[in-house]
């Protein structure tokens, strides 16, 4: 609260104003971008370190707007979370992801798995574990090529979390830990959760070049994944270098600029009609 003279006070700063008229420009906007099919899913290839291999992709929601343009999911996602705008549109993202991977299947391109990322309020929702069977049951994609991104946070807000990731996992489904490593839970949780790869957040992978700590971290974090019997895969792994250090400590996967920035589907495409198969 500003005090602006005697007696009167201003609750908003002029810039609080404008962030708060561009959120709800931002609802209003996203209110209606489901139905004028102005989402897009990105994807952005997961590498297998030792092979070279394509084992899978990230997907990525992209919002395209007629008059304001690309908007960033960074900045849209908590809106659409707030408001619970996030049920209708992740459940969108699933679909479109497992229609999209199943089409590629049967193209005749070998399988890969598509990581799709699930927010707090989606993963929090009753009907998650029956809307996901219903969409596996439709796109008739196997569990197995399916793989959800959950953060420790999403896990640790939620109540019957163990449970869901449980029937999740019984599906076939596999699951991440996403983000790995900027939570502050606790690791004690690793030994509960039915997962099966940690992700090594961008932040730790960006240094593990040039700072000692970051790269100790990030082998203290494959060595405890290996013995836990999970698979690791580091995101945003942009240089030779950053790559080099994770295949000599046998990290299973890697994504990132590196090797690509996320890609339309007509690219994926044309990635995987030139990719040998293993
Ligand atoms: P995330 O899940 O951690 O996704 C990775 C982000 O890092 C993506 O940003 C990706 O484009 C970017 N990235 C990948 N490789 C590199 C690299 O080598 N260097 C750098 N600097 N960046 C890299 P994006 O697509 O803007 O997504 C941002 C966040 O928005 C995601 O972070 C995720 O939390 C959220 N998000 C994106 N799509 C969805 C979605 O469909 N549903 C939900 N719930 N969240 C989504
Ligand atoms: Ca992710
Ligand atoms: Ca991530
Ligand atoms: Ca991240």
């Amino acid at each position: 609260v500003k005090e602006q003279g005697k007696n009167h006070f201003q609750f908003y700063t002029p810039e609080m104003n404008d962030r708060v008229m561009k959120e709800m420009q931002l609802e209003i906007g996203l209110r209606k971008a489901l139905e004028q099919q102005e989402f897009e899913l990105v994807y952005q290839p997961q590498i297998d370190v030792r092979t070279g291999t394509l084992t899978g992709a990230e997907a990525l929601i992209r919002w395209h707007h007629p008059e304001w343009g690309t908007i960033s999911p960074a900045e849209f996602i908590p809106i659409a979370e707030e408001t619970g705008l996030i049920l209708p549109i992740g459940e969108w993202v699933l679909r479109e992801a497992c229609l999209q991977n199943k089409k590629w299947q049967r193209e005749g391109h070998p399988p890969i798995r598509i990581s799709v990322n699930i927010s707090s309020r989606q993963f929090q929702q009753n009907e998650l574990v029956a809307m996901v069977q219903n969409i596996l049951n439709t796109t008739e994609l196997e569990p197995r090529y399916l793989e959800l991104e959950l953060t420790e946070s999403i896990i640790q807000d939620s109540t019957h979390a163990v449970e869901k990731m449980q029937q999740l996992k019984n599906m076939g489904i596999h699951l991440s830990i996403d983000d790995f490593g900027t939570g502050y839970s606790s690791l004690s949780y690793l030994k509960t959760f039915p997962i099966n790869t940690l992700k090594i957040d961008r932040s730790f992978t960006s240094n593990i070049y040039n700072d000692p700590k970051d790269a100790s971290l990030v082998e203290t974090i494959i060595t405890m994944a290996h013995n836990l019997d999970l698979k690791v895969i580091a995101e945003g792994v942009e240089t030779q270098e950053q790559l080099s250090f994770l295949q000599q400590r046998q990290c299973n996967e890697a994504q990132g600029y590196y090797f690509s920035q996320p890609i339309a589907s007509a690219d994926m495409d044309k990635l995987l009609k030139n990719h040998k198969t293993v």
